[in-house]
């Protein structure tokens, strides 16, 4: 039986603000999009939290036994600077800046982004689409919104009427704003705009002659408004209505505001069941941004390369440290923060370690079944993983209680209690034994050992058999234990 069957998810919901009981769509498959990054600049640890965020959301769903289709879009057009509606196109200005092709910026940082990723070892999407991909989708869609009567067409750029969707919709019900107090907060528009409401929202955009990404449609030759290219991609692969959409507390308003009344104008269905948002990572106390230069990169983390960082801190660890919180808290980064999650860390890898080597006994002291299901209630209150590591923490006192025989643990317990170790801080955080994955690919730990094995052989020609003694002992304590035979020394991880 699947385990989502067994389980029951509950999941905060943005739109209704309350935790609601999961229930897709179709029983066993969900349907999940997020918002990618806009790929003009290298991502830093705030955007990594979010994508990181729902790789635990994605991971668990699977977990659970759930056909997950999770679709990330890569922003590789569209996204002005202020909100998406007016300034430049980012991407165009690093082109400039840069001397490359706006494609070669896209490709670019493309690339950084599945990198640093993979270094975090967050599973790819199962779809990846691209706004400039899907220019054909949102001209069909802006046709309907037009046919629908919620568009206008003004000097070859389209608008979203914001004042007539809302006569018959509700705009602002996702951000809890009111059209009326967004129309008093908004300045005067300025004499050239073409909107007939500053609170209207490009569709469409008729190039200016500096603008080089652009495409030809029935208005004009130029480019799709940010908002409608997650509208388009969400709706083509995962249907109008659809299960969970995510992204950073921050895309609520405009952006997905935005696509809610995309997606009503033109099926008049409401797309989302579930909405779900993270919160900020900041660094001294201001959330991590890449426009004010308050931000730190995952590689800066992983060299050390930093005045703000002590040493170097593994992916793993830097992952580690911002599940402790749980995906709706505000994070602040710090080195003593990553010291202490490393500290951490070590020891629960430690006790999944010790667990191998310890003998089950006739009895059971400790209840792993209950323990079990207190992990996975963790979870299932919307993804809390720090409650979740407090508990893989509270079995690390007993797997030391067990290793001086303080308590007993029966075999069948022994088997549970490490499969669901492992299921937990390797499948569903996924977490990495950096050791145990290097060993995978034989390389480096191999080599290691290898010159080490030569060591000891010199040590035993000088007679030094203190010394060739220590370096057997020292790896078996390790785990690696070395077999002298008639061919010379092999080694074995235990
Ligand atoms: P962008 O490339 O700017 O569209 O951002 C990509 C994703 O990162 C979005 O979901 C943002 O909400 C998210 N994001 C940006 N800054 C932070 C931050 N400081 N903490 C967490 N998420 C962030
Ligand atoms: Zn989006």
């Amino acid at each position: 039986m699947k385990l989502y069957k067994k389980q029951e998810l509950y999941i905060y919901n943005s739109l209704t603000k309350t935790k609601e009981l999961f229930k897709p769509i179709n029983e066993d498959t969900v349907g999940m999009y997020v918002c990618g990054p806009t790929v003009y600049s290298n991502v830093h640890l705030g955007n990594c939290r979010t994508f990181l965020s729902f790789d635990l959301i994605f991971r668990y769903l699977k977990h659970l036994g759930y056909k997950v289709r999770y679709v990330r879009n890569i922003t590789d057009a569209g996204h002005l600077e202020n909100d998406g509606e007016s300034g430049e196109d980012p991407i165009l200005k690093k082109a400039r800046l840069e001397q490359l092709e706006p494609m070669e910026i896209v490709q670019k940082y493309t690339v950084n982004f599945h990198t640093t990723m993979a270094s975090f070892n967050a599973l790819p999407p199962s779809i990846e689409p691209t706004a400039t991909g899907h220019i054909i989708e949102q001209i069909g869609i802006i046709e309907t919104i037009i046919s629908e009567g919620y568009a206008y067409e003004v000097n070859g750029s389209v608008y979203f009427d914001v004042h007539k969707f809302n006569e018959d919709y509700t705009y602002g019900k996702l951000s809890g704003r009111q059209l009326d107090e967004m129309i008093t907060n908004t300045r005067e528009l300025s004499a050239q705009s073409d909107k007939k409401n500053p609170q209207d929202f490009a569709l469409w955009k008729k190039a200016e002659s500096q603008h080089i990404m652009r495409w030809p449609s029935p208005w004009s030759v130029g480019f799709p408004g940010w908002h409608l290219e997650c509208t388009a991609m969400s709706t083509k692969y995962l249907g109008e209505q659809f299960d969970i959409h995510g992204g950073g507390m921050d895309l609520k308003f405009p952006h997905h505001e935005c696509e809610i009344a995309q997606a009503e104008a033109s099926t008049k269905k409401s797309p989302v069941n579930y909405w779900m948002h993270t919160n900020m990572l900041t660094l001294n106390g201001k959330k991590m941004a890449k426009s004010t230069g308050n931000n730190i990169l995952p590689q800066e983390i992983f060299s050390g390369d930093n005045t703000i960082l002590s040493k170097p801190f593994s992916a793993t660890i830097t992952k580690f440290f911002m599940y402790q919180a749980h995906y709706r808290s505000i994070l602040d980064f710090s080195n003593d923060a990553l010291l202490a999650s490393e500290k951490g860390f070590n020891r629960l890898l430690d006790a999944y370690r010790i667990l191998k080597n310890i003998k089950a006994s006739s009895t059971s002291d400790f209840n792993v079944t209950e323990w079990r299901q207190s992990c996975y209630d963790a979870m299932n209150d919307d993804f809390n993983s720090p409650i979740l590591i407090g508990k893989l923490f509270d079995v690390v006192k007993i797997i030391n209680s067990i290793k001086e025989g303080k308590i007993t643990i029966d075999k069948s317990d022994l088997n549970l209690l490490q499969k669901t170790l492992h299921d937990f801080i390797f499948d569903v955080l996924g977490l990495e034994d950096t050791v145990a994955t290097k060993t995978n690919d034989g390389t480096k730990l191999t080599k290691a050992i290898e010159l080490l094995i030569e060591l000891r052989n010199l040590a035993r020609d000088n007679k030094d058999f203190e010394m060739s003694d220590k370096i057997r002992d020292q790896l078996l304590e390790a785990g690696i234990q070395l077999n002298d035979g008639k061919e010379g020394t092999t080694f074995s991880l235990n």
